[in-house]
């Protein structure tokens, strides 16, 4: 099972969607997938990054908008 939280960049990502450069507090969601996700096929652990917008377009806005609060 994959799960995705939200977090306020320390540093500088990349959105594994859109491709653009997260910047440092800027409040992204990270997916993460623990190793042999039936879901994903990962051998390892797996993580990508998304960015606020990507989120929002995908119906995770949610997230955003209460890790944003915080
Ligand atoms: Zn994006």
């Amino acid at each position: 099972m994959t799960r995705a939280t939200a977090h306020r960049a320390r540093k500088e990502r990349r959105c594994s969607d859109c491709r653009r450069t997260i910047k440092p507090g800027e409040v992204y969601v990270r997916h993460v997938a623990s190793p042999n996700d039936p879901d994903v096929g990962n051998e390892g652990w797996w993580r990508l990054s998304e960015c606020a917008d990507c989120a929002r377009r995908c119906g995770r806005g949610e997230l955003i908008e209460t890790r944003a609060a915080a």
